[in-house]
């Protein structure tokens, strides 16, 4: 290396093929190229040293990081995969951000905008992880808007309340809720009983739940869960008439042996299917 040579040099002294004539000079230029050397090679690393970003330093989750710390190796691994989960979470959170504001931007604004009027509410950061008392409110305030609507629920104030909505004496709806979305309906005849698995032995009730399940998915909106709700709440209600209105096809009652079972999800008209 070029300080090997430096100090070599140094050592050996003065050398016979310094020759005679001013030998002392040449073996202070021959140290001084030496010298420069070292110093240029010694300038090239401290640059390439400052052209370094400083690696990110240990991933630190606050209190948790003393589980490194443990005595037992289970728990020492814990934290490894603690930073792994954290750092997914991250990213997940980061996609779905971009996610959002992309589907932001493609709206399809499926539901109905009369009910945004009256309220506005600020956008909820979980939908399927809020406190019992908002689903709570959200299906009273569904209860008092449509009067024919019978809400009962056996277990009130949980996280994700099963409700019964008794439409009239025409039918009855059994829909599971997670957090502020619907995410199961069974429709039944009011004799038949509350199991939220059990589909109706009637084919016109089986059918009102096939198409039940359309419009939840319709309706779903994760920036306005509340309003999706409301949206479908409103179109079910246009079941009261399930077995009284004709169809707005053919005019006919029955079709197939079948009332009109399907209702138009934006005027809310009977249709056959
Ligand atoms: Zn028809």
């Amino acid at each position: 290396s070029n300080v090997r040579c430096v100090f070599e040099s140094v050592s050996n002294g003065l050398r016979a093929d310094h020759g005679e004539d001013g030998k002392e000079n040449k073996f202070i230029l021959e140290l001084q190229d030496l010298l420069t050397t070292v110093n240029n090679n010694l300038r090239d690393v401290e640059n390439a040293v400052s052209n370094l970003t400083p690696p990110p330093g240990a991933f630190s989750l606050g209190n948790t990081t003393y589980l490194g710390q443990e005595t037992t190796q289970e728990r020492q691994a814990l934290y490894g995969q603690l930073v792994n989960s954290y750092k997914w979470t991250d990213k997940i959170r980061e996609y779905s951000a971009l996610a959002g504001n992309i589907l932001a931007t493609n709206s399809f604004n499926k539901t109905y905008k009369t009910f945004s009027t009256t309220k506005r509410r600020k956008t909820q950061t979980s939908n399927h992880n809020v406190s019992p008392e908002v689903i709570e409110n959200l299906i009273t305030s569904i209860d008092r808007l449509f009067p024919d609507v019978t809400i009962t629920a056996n277990r009130p104030f949980l996280p994700n309340p099963v409700i019964q909505a008794c439409l009239g004496r025409v039918l009855k709806a059994i829909i599971a809720f997670k957090g502020l979305m619907i995410e199961w309906v069974v429709v039944k005849a009011l004799s038949e009983s509350n199991d939220l698995w059990a589909e109706s032995r009637y084919k016109v009730f089986r059918k009102v739940t096939e198409n039940c399940h359309a419009a939840m998915c319709h309706f779903h909106s994760p920036m306005m869960p509340e309003l999706a709700v409301r949206s479908f709440m409103h179109w079910f209600h246009s079941y009261n008439t399930l077995f009284s209105a004709p169809c707005k096809r053919c005019g006919n009652h029955l079709l197939g042996n079948l009332p009109p079972t399907w209702r138009d999800l934006r005027t809310l008209e009977p249709y056959h299917e």
